[in-house]
């Protein structure tokens, strides 16, 4: 691969705009067409400056073309980055072929934005030093050329360079703190207030990815439905703020008794699931049976010293991640262990159950 490939093939997936972001900048790219395009119709018929109409209608030929590639989903890539370029040095070129006096170099000052919000931090940090050395580099010649006392001066040059690097450096942080607030927010819709464990939608996210590791490496996968028996009572008796801190306990001990591998989840009111990867149904069961040994010996005291006794039943399937078939689904895994469930619910609760 070509040293600079990597720089142009698409960010970490964590990079890749966001689907609302996406329509955002699609909505700005389409802006920037027609701007550009009237630009260079401007030019053309009005100014007559054609070296400007021909950069402005092929800048508006990049931007269209990346719209249409990102049709589906604009995110960090080839044609993105190319836009970017042009569009830059279409800014440079207005800039300095315009005059001094008019304040042109400020249309510089203003690009290093584009790139940092569009491409991500990366490229874009990538894209902002080549675009201001380049500029600067340019600036420098040509007041090298230009007669004594005209045009560009090297305090403008000077402070052209220093705003470029300071927008760049607010642009990145501020995309920095966007980035870690997006993944706190992606975090949170995944995690159950309550007992901090994965909420549903964590685990069906989990699940994919324990599910192509087992069928990789050929290893079994387990999952555990867990529902506290007659938890109603618990509410009746000791309100439902007893019930919440029984719930706290109880994913306290459950955790203490799983390995740190293990993914639990609350998966309703009083019901949980915990995915064992690299466990097969027989050492499925074995952990259910601890847990539900684990639950039962230890009963939550509240403060008055209150003891609130808790049991738990339980329903284990193992996943099919045999060679060939595609592994069973969340849904088809859960159901078989959700019907043992509610065997050992019927068989009177305070139960394992692995088998119909
Ligand atoms: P079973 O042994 O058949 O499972 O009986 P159960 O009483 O546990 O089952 P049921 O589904 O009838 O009741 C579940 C109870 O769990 C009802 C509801 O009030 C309680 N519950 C659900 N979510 C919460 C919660 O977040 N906090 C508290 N305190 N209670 C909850
Ligand atoms: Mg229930
Ligand atoms: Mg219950």
């Amino acid at each position: 691969m070509h040293p600079f490939a990597s720089l142009f093939t698409p960010e970490p997936s964590g990079y890749r705009l966001p689907r609302h972001q996406a329509h955002l900048v699609r909505r700005a790219l389409i802006s920037g067409i027609v701007l550009v395009s009237f630009f260079a119709v401007f030019d053309a018929l009005y100014t007559g400056y054609l070296l400007h109409a021909t950069a402005e209608a092929l800048s508006a030929l990049a931007l269209l073309a990346i719209v249409l590639r990102h049709r589906k989903g604009m995110g960090s890539d080839h044609a993105a980055a190319l836009g970017i370029f042009v569009s830059g040095f279409l800014v440079l070129l207005v800039a300095l072929s315009g005059k001094a006096e008019d304040g042109v170099l400020v249309w510089l000052v203003g690009f290093p934005t584009l790139p940092v919000l569009f491409l991500g931090r990366r490229l874009g940090l990538l894209i902002n030093s080549l675009f201001t050395t380049i500029s600067i580099l340019v600036l420098s010649l040509l007041i090298q050329h230009q007669d004594a006392g005209e045009g560009f001066t090297w305090v403008a040059v000077f402070n052209t360079g220093g705003a470029m690097i300071a927008v760049t450096v607010v642009v990145f942080l501020y995309d920095t703190m966007r980035g870690s607030a997006a993944s706190h927010l992606a975090q949170e819709a995944k995690t159950d207030p309550l007992t901090g464990l994965l909420n549903r939608r964590g685990l069906l996210d989990t699940y994919p990815r324990e599910l192509a590791a087992a069928r990789r490496f050929g290893r079994p996968l387990s999952l555990l439905v867990l529902d506290l028996d007659h938890f109603k009572r618990v509410n009746d008796t000791f309100g439902h703020d007893g019930g919440d801190l029984a719930l706290q306990f109880v994913v306290k001990t459950m955790k203490r008794l799983i390995r740190q591998d293990d993914w639990s989840a609350r998966v309703g009111g009083e019901e949980f699931a915990v995915l064992l990867p690299n466990t097969d149904i027989t050492e499925g069961r074995g952990v259910g049976e601890k847990i539900r040994a684990g639950i039962e010996a230890s009963p939550l005291v509240l403060e008055g010293g209150q003891r609130v006794p808790l049991t738990v039943s339980i329903g284990v399937a193992q996943a099919q991640t045999g060679p060939g078939g595609d592994g069973d689904d969340l849904d088809t895994l859960f159901t078989r262990a959700d019907r043992r469930l509610y065997k050992a619910k019927s068989e009177g609760r305070n139960k394992v159950v692995w088998d119909d």
